[in-house]
């Protein structure tokens, strides 16, 4: 009976789920060993470092991520490098086939003048900051001034927004980093301006994140209601509107239309607004947008502009894969072929398609990545797997070691009435698991 060697690399959402499609498949002939590889010593991904921590229905995926490092057939390797712990000539040498499930994590840029000002942020740095990853406990954040600008229309600018825009109690019960939580407490943000270049019809927001909008309790939300009709006459244009179109527009008008609270807090989603240059001394005190409009299906800029005056921009337009050696990074994802890189080298996520989709998305795209791997596979080879690569004394945080990790914050957690306290120092992360 053949067992291949599976490494995979990122234990995100995509590592987990191609995990899963190699346990799937398995029958009394054919078997894989599982090896997953992670940088952090912690797994989970996006799961545990994207997810906005007042969304923890989301994050009931990782029971699933639990059950698939359960089955025998699996080992985790966490605190463990790609390109600097192993190589992937290695790992490629070592394996019958390597899964790079590595994500996409660097913000992608605006390309326009004063973005590198101080207090112009990007999400990719502002979201891990609320979530607690060792990485960016450091993250300078401003909270100081009374308007925030945050720039995209889709769900990642919606959850930075949010978080900005909230009572901060509303985080007490949740999840959130606590350095984050001390911050946005002493918060003097009010209004958070969320600034869409394109119309509501073109938003990337999904309708469920929409709908919860006007529910918050202490803030109020704003769309101007005669965009949001604009958009809704546009889109009819040619008969029958796409489903998920209709309702995220049903769910701007909701929000449009809906009484407001009359409460100190404001989150607006403001459209056909195109940044053209963050000025200020040293650290942002303006945004400069240009006016767009929309004719004949096109977004054109007109010749108006408008400013706003704030001392926090975040961008959140979207993310790029990063590059290991050997990889090469083409519109944001690795340079691949229905997840197939080159010779025992493939992808899946969001590395592989680009930063779309929702958490789910990527279990069909891994199963079909893990079916052509399948396909592709010939004689498995006799090697020793990523144990001989590692040097001695290197502590790799295995699944046992993460469970102490989870347990260890969980029961920080109930003792303070969250679903868990993240710890953030890397070395006390390393020395939970040793406990
Ligand atoms: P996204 O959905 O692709 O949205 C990116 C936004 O940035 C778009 O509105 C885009 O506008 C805008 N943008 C891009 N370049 C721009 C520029 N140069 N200037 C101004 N605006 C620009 O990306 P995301 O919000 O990062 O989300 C990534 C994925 O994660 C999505 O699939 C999302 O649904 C998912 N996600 C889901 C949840 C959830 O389910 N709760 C939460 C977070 C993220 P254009 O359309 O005009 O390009």
């Amino acid at each position: 009976m053949p067992t291949f060697k599976i490494a995979i690399v990122g234990a995100g959402p995509a590592g987990y789920f191609t995990a899963q499609a190699f346990q799937n498949a398995q029958t009394e002939e054919l078997t894989f060993a599982i090896d997953m590889i992670e940088r952090l010593p912690t797994p989970w991904g996006l799961v545990r470092s994207g997810v906005a921590p007042d969304h923890p229905k989301i994050k009931t995926v990782s029971k699933v991520f639990e059950k698939i490092a359960k089955v025998p057939n699996f080992r985790l390797f966490a605190n463990v490098e790609l390109g600097k712990d192993v190589s992937l000539k290695d790992l490629r040498d070592q394996y019958d086939a390597v899964v790079l499930s590595t994500g996409a994590s660097k913000g992608r840029k605006l390309g326009i003048p004063g973005e590198e000002l101080a207090n112009s942020l990007s999400a990719a740095d502002f979201v891990p900051w609320y979530n607690a990853h060792p990485d960016y406990v450091n993250t300078e954040v401003d909270l100081s001034c009374d308007t925030a600008v945050v720039i995209g229309a889709g769900n990642v600018a919606m959850d930075v927004a949010r978080i900005l825009a909230i009572d901060p109690t509303e985080l007490d019960p949740t999840d959130v980093a606590e350095h984050a939580l001390v911050k946005l407490k002493q918060s003097n943000i009010r209004t958070v301006i969320i600034c869409g270049r394109r119309g509501p019809e073109h938003a990337a927001f999904t309708a469920p994140e929409l709908r919860d909008l006007p529910k918050l309790e202490n803030t109020d939300v704003y769309i101007d209601v005669k965009q949001v009709k604009d958009a809704t006459e546009r889109a009819n244009i040619g008969g029958e509107i796409e489903k998920d179109l209709k309702h995220n527009l049903e769910a701007m008008k909701l929000i449009a239309e809906h009484a407001k609270k009359g409460v100190n807090r404001k989150l607006e989603i403001k459209f056909l607004s195109t940044p053209i240059e963050i000025k200020g001394n040293k650290k942002v005190e303006e945004v400069e947008f240009t006016i767009n409009k929309i004719e004949a299906g096109k977004v054109l800029p007109t010749k108006d502009t408008f400013t706003i005056k704030t001392r926090l921009v975040i961008t959140a337009i979207g993310y790029d894969a990063v590059e290991y050696p050997g990889i090469t990074i083409e519109n944001g994802r690795i340079n691949n072929i229905a997840g197939h890189i080159e010779h025992n080298v493939y992808t899946t996520g969001w590395a592989k398609r680009g930063p779309t989709g929702v958490i789910g998305t990527n279990k069909s795209d891994s199963s079909d990545v893990v079916d052509l791997i399948i396909e592709n596979l010939k004689e498995p080879k006799v090697s020793e797997g990523i144990t001989t690569l590692l040097k001695s004394g290197h502590e790799v945080i295995d699944q046992l070691a993460w469970e102490k990790i989870n347990a260890s914050e969980v029961i920080s957690g109930e003792i303070a009435g969250k679903p868990r306290v993240k710890e953030v120092d890397w070395k006390r992360l390393i020395s939970l698991g040793r406990s």
